[in-house]
């Protein structure tokens, strides 16, 4: 964006401004000058590589500088990696080649050895919603609710929305103050229904970690919350909930985690955070001073 930007005179260092045609464009990936290759597969093939090759000798379309986005190019190959050797000794004018890949050891030494090293930092949850929003046309609450969850990737929160996740999301954000003190077979059902992907598992984690967050702010009045589209909802359970829920329900968010990066089955690992976070909130409260507590028990 920042070499193409119509706004930013494309000079070294200027950042794009995000609104103009090509900025547009490029964040909805329509731009003819903007090539992104991911692998087929679990590898780039040769004739992918091949085809970006023949492809980046013509001139550009319309863009100052042509961009060729390799994506994941630690899935190169040795042949595939060879056959894009060439371009990257003697990149075609106006022509940047972007490959990604989580740390450089992941490459040949040959490829590395021609490349300029840079750090990609993750995008602040902010900038990203306004980009869901004003390139892709997602409403700003759901915007909001996808960047907090995608890990500061425009990537990630693509792939998010292309999955439904806002709809998950709705209805995962109704049924936990319902699971919060409800019945066991309430948590598996739920469990059940979400965790067919471990990718799926951890944006469950997430928004769990968002809601019983935004409990224990609403708890001490704390205005901003994260699911501020259901602030009313979460209003209400954390008046209800005993005082302890949220420490509890933290703890055992945290076991979950630790449990999914021990490659635990997904569907495990959420059914027994659901039971807990069922079992803390029916339990009677030790502290929560004004608690309500919901289900009838002695306390
Ligand atoms: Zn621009």
């Amino acid at each position: 964006m920042a070499v193409n930007c119509a706004a930013g005179g494309g000079a070294v260092g200027s950042l794009p401004c995000g609104d103009c045609g090509p900025c547009r464009r490029i964040a909805a990936g329509s731009h003819p000058d903007v090539l992104v290759l991911e692998p087929a597969g679990k590898e780039f093939r040769i004739d992918q590589v091949r085809e970006l090759c023949r492809e980046l000798a013509l001139k550009p379309y319309e863009g100052r500088h042509r961009v060729a986005l390799i994506a994941g190019a630690e899935r190169l190959n040795p042949h595939a990696a060879n056959a894009l050797l060439k371009v990257l000794e003697e990149p075609p004018e106006r022509t940047l080649i972007v490959l990604t890949a989580p740390q450089a050891a992941d490459l040949l030494p040959t490829i590395v050895s021609r490349c300029r090293q840079l750090r990609f930092k993750p995008i602040a949850a902010r900038h990203l919603a306004a980009i869901l929003e004003r390139a892709h046309g997602v409403p700003a609450a759901e915007a909001e609710a996808v960047a907090d969850t995608a890990g500061g990737s425009v990537t990630r929160a693509l792939a998010m929305l292309r999955q439904g996740w806002p709809e998950k999301r709705r209805r995962l954000l109704a049924e936990l103050p319902e699971l919060a003190g409800g019945p066991p077979l309430r948590a598996l059902l739920l469990a059940a229904s979400v965790s067919r992907a471990r990718s799926e598992a951890e944006e469950v984690l997430g928004l769990v970690a968002s809601w019983v967050r935004d409990l224990a702010f609403a708890a001490e009045g704390v205005a901003h919350l994260v699911n501020r589209d259901v602030r009313g909802e979460i209003a209400e359970a954390a008046g209800r909930l005993p005082g302890d829920f949220a420490p509890r329900a933290w703890e055992a968010l945290q076991r979950a985690e630790r449990r999914l990066a021990a490659n635990v089955q997904p569907r495990a690992v959420l059914e027994a955070l659901f039971l807990e976070l069922a079992a803390a909130g029916s339990l009677p409260a030790r502290s929560g001073a004004g608690a309500v507590n919901p289900s009838g028990n002695p306390g």
